[in-house]
């Protein structure tokens, strides 16, 4: 896969806006905007290295907590596997191959709302949905 840090989309930037930009920060974000297959933390490591041979492990734990907590990525956790990473963040549930491992973005169906699938007690707001799914892909 190509890296070249050139051709990324930072139209939607804005989601990025009130943190500070390290550049570890940086690097960690554009791994996870160039190839949006949903990496684990230590996925993310490998490639930021290519680019920038001094970053550790940590700094990376340390630069996707910072993202994750500013909202600019998603954290997606599947069952007895490490979290990963996604910078979609439309409404979108997450489909895993069970054979592969892949993880695919799921979008909701147009007009659709996460809330319409749940009959919610008055009184409840819900600040988190996560949908995962697993199954096979066949093609
Ligand atoms: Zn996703």
């Amino acid at each position: 896969m190509n890296h070249n840090i050139t051709d990324f989309d930072h139209s939607d930037d804005s989601k990025l806006e009130g943190l500070r930009m390290t550049r570890q920060r940086r690097e960690v974000y554009d791994v996870l905007m160039s190839l949006r297959d949903h990496p684990t933390a230590s996925e993310v490591y490998e490639r930021a290295k290519a680019n920038m041979p001094g970053i550790s492990l940590a700094t990376v734990y340390n630069c996707l907590e910072a993202l994750v907590d500013h909202g600019a990525v998603r954290q997606v956790h599947f069952e007895r596997e490490s979290s990963r990473y996604c910078p979609n963040l439309t409404a979108h549930g997450h489909f895993q191959d069970e054979q592969s491992g892949t993880v695919i973005d799921v979008p909701l169906k147009k007009g659709a709302s996460l809330g319409d699938f749940l009959d919610l007690p008055a009184g409840v707001q819900v600040n988190n949905i996560e949908i995962n799914l697993t199954g096979k892909i066949s093609n």
